[in-house]
C-alpha cells in the first residue's frame, strides 16, 4: 500500500479545496489534496455562475454582502482568465413590492456597495429582451465565473507552488490516533488503497462534509439546499439581471457564453449524493424567467440541472424549516475546540465568489495549529495559468 506524507492534507477539489490546497502551498506547506472524482466534479461545477456583487445579500445577509464585495474586487484582479466583466442589473419588475427598492439602496450604502441608477428606458437599450415593464434599475458590480476553469487553474497553480493534487481518488476512512487525526486512507477506481498521514487534515468536501466528519465520529448538521438551473437559448443577454425583492427562488438570470440560465430553487435534501430534477422545477424556473425576459418560457430549453449548496446552520439548525434561511456565509470549524477531536478543519458553506476568503481563513487557522506565521498572499499573486495563455 503506497504511503504519502503531508503537512496538510486536504479532502475535496472543489473551488474550496483548490483555494486551501494553493494557499497553504504558496505558504510552504507540503500540501496534498484528494477528490474522489476529476476536480471541480462537485457543486462548483453545477452553480449559477454568479459573481456576486454583494447586491443580492445587502438586505438579507449583510456579512455575506460586504464578504462579495471584498472578494469580487480581489477574483476581478487575480482570476481574471475565470471570469466575464457582464455587470449586473437589479430591477423592480411587475408584482415586486416598491417598498422594497428603499431597503435595497440603504442596505447598500450601508455595506459599502456601489450602485447606480440607470433609467429604464437606458436599461432595454442596453438589454432590449428585458421586461418592458420593470420600473427601477440599478447597476451593481455582478459579473460571470466559469467555476471549472478557475477551479482548474487554481489546481495546476497549486501544483506549480508544490502541491500534489490527486484527483479520482476518494477518503474511505480517517486515521485517528490519540484523539487525533493523522492523514485519511484513499482508495481510487480500480480499489488500489493508498494512505496519506498528515499534520492537519482540511475537509473541503462541500455538501459531502458531514459524511467525512462522520469517520471521525463528529456530528455536523449541514443542510444540503438543491438548487435547480434552466438555460434556454436564443434570447441575446448580456448583463446579469437581479430581482430588486428579498432573495427566493428563480429571481436571477446570468447570461453565458450564448446562454441565459435562470436560478434557482432551494430544496433541502436527506443525501447530497442522490438527487434529480424535477419537471416541475423545470417549469418553475421557466415561468420565473418570464419576468425578467418575456418570452422565456417558449425559448428552446438547453439543459436544466441541480446542485447542492452546503450550508451550515450557525445555530444548528435551520430557521423556519428552509435552507434559504441559512447564511451564505461560511463556516470555519477547528475540530479540536468544537469536537475534542485534533488536527481536523473543516470549511464549508459560503459561496464561490467568496472561496479565496474562506481558504485564506483556513489556511491562517492551519499556520496557528502548527505555531507557525506565515501571511497569505493569495489576494495578491494573479493565479497564473498557462493553460490559458497558450490558447
Ligand atoms: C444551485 C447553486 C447555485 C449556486 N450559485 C452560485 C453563484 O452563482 N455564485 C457563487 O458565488 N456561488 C454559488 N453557489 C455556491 C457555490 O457553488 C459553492 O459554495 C461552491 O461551489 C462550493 O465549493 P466547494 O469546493 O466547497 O464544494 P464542491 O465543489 O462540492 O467540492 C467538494 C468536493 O469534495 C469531493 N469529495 C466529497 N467526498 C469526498 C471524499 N470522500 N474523498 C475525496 N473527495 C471528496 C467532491 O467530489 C467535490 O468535488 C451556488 C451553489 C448552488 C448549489
Amino acid at each position: 500500500m503506497p504511503t504519502l506524507d503531508a503537512e496538510v492534507l486536504v479532502i475535496g477539489g472543489g473551488s474550496t479545496g483548490t483555494g486551501v490546497a494553493r494557499d497553504a502551498a504558496m505558504r510552504g506547506f507540503r500540501t496534498v489534496l484528494v477528490e474522489r472524482y476529476g476536480i471541480s466534479d462537485g457543486t462548483t461545477r453545477r452553480y449559477h455562475g454568479l459573481l456576486h456583487s454583494g447586491g443580492r445579500y445587502v438586505v438579507s445577509d449583510p456579512e455575506a454582502a460586504r464578504e462579495c464585495i471584498q472578494e469580487n474586487r480581489i477574483l476581478r484582479r487575480i482570476l481574471p482568465h475565470g471570469l466575464d466583466d457582464t455587470g449586473g442589473f437589479f430591477v423592480l419588475a411587475p408584482g415586486d413590492d416598491p417598498a422594497f427598492v428603499a431597503r435595497f439602496l440603504a442596505a447598500a450604502r450601508e455595506c459599502g456597495l456601489p450602485v447606480e441608477e440607470v433609467p429604464p428606458a437606458q436599461a432595454l437599450k442596453e438589454e432590449p429582451a428585458l421586461n418592458p415593464r420593470i420600473e427601477h434599475c440599478f447597476w451593481v458590480a455582478d459579473g460571470v465565473g466559469y467555476g471549472y476553469v478557475a477551479t482548474s487553474a487554481t489546481a495546476r497553480s497549486a501544483a506549480d507552488h508544490g502541491a500534489t493534487i490527486l484527483p479520482h481518488l476518494a477518503v474511505v476512512e480517517l486515521i485517528i490516533e490519540n484523539s487525533g487525526v493523522r492523514g485519511a486512507v484513499c482508495r481510487n477506481e480500480r480499489g488500489e488503497t493508498v494512505t496519506i498521514t498528515a499534520d492537519v487534515t482540511v475537509n473541503a468536501s462541500g455538501p459531502l462534509a458531514g459524511k467525512i466528519a462522520a469517520l471521525a465520529g463528529i456530528d455536523l448538521p449541514l443542510v444540503p439546499g438543491k438548487g435547480t438551473m434552466v438555460s434556454v437559448d436564443h434570447i441575446p443577454l448580456r448583463t446579469v439581471l437581479n430581482r430588486c425583492r428579498y432573495p427566493t427562488d428563480g429571481d436571477i438570470i446570468v447570461p453565458k457564453r450564448g446562454e441565459a440560465i435562470v436560478g434557482t430553487t432551494d430544496i433541502q435534501i436527506d443525501d447530497p449524493d442522490q438527487y434529480g430534477v424535477t419537471g416541475a422545477e423545470i417549469e418553475q424556473m421557466l415561468q420565473a424567467g418570464e419576468a425578467l425576459l418575456p418570452g422565456y418560457s417558449v425559448s428552446p430549453t438547453l439543459r436544466a440541472w441541480a446542485g447542492v449548496r452546503p450550508l451550515f446552520p450557525a445555530t444548528g439548525g435551520v430557521s423556519e424549516g428552509h435552507p434559504r434561511s441559512v447564511t451564505r456565509t461560511h463556516a470555519l470549524l477547528d475540530h479540536a475546540h468544537r469536537d475534542g477531536v485534533g488536527n481536523l478543519i473543516t470549511i464549508t458553506g459560503g459561496k464561490w465568489t467568496t472561496h479565496r476568503l474562506m481558504a485564506e481563513q483556513t489556511v491562517d487557522l492551519v499556520c496557528r495549529k502548527m505555531g507557525v506565521s506565515r501571511p497569505c498572499r493569495t489576494h495578491l499573486e494573479v493565479v497564473t495559468d498557462e493553460m490559458f495563455e497558450s490558447r
